[in-house]
């Protein structure tokens, strides 16, 4: 028997995605932040054995110094992934690695402008037709180093263009170059971002507590000059709402809000069955290892 509490919610797509062609162009680069983000199981390994396939020039840039990826210490672990990442990029046809060593895990504490810099400058030097690396719009990405790099490739491929942004890499020779094509990796299985997964069911009386709870933030809602307007508004045009009579502002102003709580918790409600509800984005635990939960929930049976 299968068990119940699993319960996966897998991301699915509903319908097939168009197929990218490798785009004409001699230069290619990833830029990442760790040894192993070239090959993972989200993407790059094929993509790059295409593009070096197509017979483009490609080179990696490791970020980090990986000294916290691997058993061996933090000296060894950088050594180790380095000598593996050369030997993996070799493997997909890549002319080389560039390791900017900075600190494995502790990359939110260096300075963006520099980490840009130095992106900045690899782009002017080889000048890319194509740069793959992580989606810095791609949401819920724990990594810090990710995040951080991604930003950071995705600002200096842009920048990299524009003349008067480090023109001191001008004087060395380079010359601007804005890279045409990108390629951005995510962890999907981490999700999208507003785009929900789960329906709560709320009763009356959590939808009741929800509305005065709503407007206990009196400096910020319920103005009882929206409620003044829209009645103004209202007389204008000869009409009226029966519940304003007998009441002040600011009473019509709370109403307005306990009304507006009501309303998107039976919208939220009617689009998924029930009367009322809220929608939200959940992640378990192990959600992130779908291959895993898939297996879990074909194979696992009461004891
Ligand atoms: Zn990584």
């Amino acid at each position: 028997m299968k068990a119940a509490l699993l319960l996966c919610t897998t991301l699915t797509f509903a319908q097939q995605l168009p197929l990218a062609t490798i785009p004409p162009g001699k230069t290619m680069m990833v830029i990442q932040p760790h040894h192993d983000d070239h090959t993972t199981d989200y993407g790059m390994g094929g993509l790059i054995a295409r593009f070096t396939g197509a017979g483009y020039q490609s080179w990696f840039i490791r970020s980090s110094n990986d000294e916290k990826d691997g058993a061996h210490g933090y000296p060894h672990n950088d050594m180790y992934n380095l000598r593996e990442s050369e030997a993996a990029t070799k493997i997909l046809g890549m002319k080389g690695v560039y390791s900017l060593n900075w600190r494995n895990d502790y990359m939110d504490a260096i300075p963006l402008l520099e980490l840009r810099a130095q992106i900045i400058l690899l782009i002017r030097k080889h000048r890319p037709d194509a740069v793959l690396g992580h989606d810095p719009w791609g949401h819920y990405d724990r990594n810090p180093d990710h995040r951080k790099v991604a930003r950071a490739m995705a600002e200096a491929v842009w920048m990299a263009g524009l003349a008067n942004v480090h023109p001191e890499h001008l004087e060395l020779g380079l010359q601007p170059h804005r890279v045409p094509h990108l390629f951005l990796k995510a962890r999907v299985d981490y999700g999208r971002g507003h785009r929900p997964n789960v329906a709560v069911e709320l009763n009356e009386d959590q939808v009741r507590r929800k509305q005065k709870a709503y407007v206990a933030h009196r400096n910020v809602y319920a103005s009882p000059g929206m409620a003044r307007s829209i009645r103004a508004q209202l007389q204008a045009e000869g009409l009226a709402v029966p519940e304003f009579a007998g009441k002040t502002d600011d009473e019509a102003a709370v109403l307005i809000e306990e009304w507006y709580m009501d309303w998107i918790s039976r919208k939220r409600g009617s689009e998924n069955g029930v009367k009322y509800a809220e929608v939200y984005w959940q992640r378990r635990e192990f959600d992130y290892l779908p291959g895993l939960t898939d297996y879990l929930n074909a194979n696992v049976v009461n004891r």
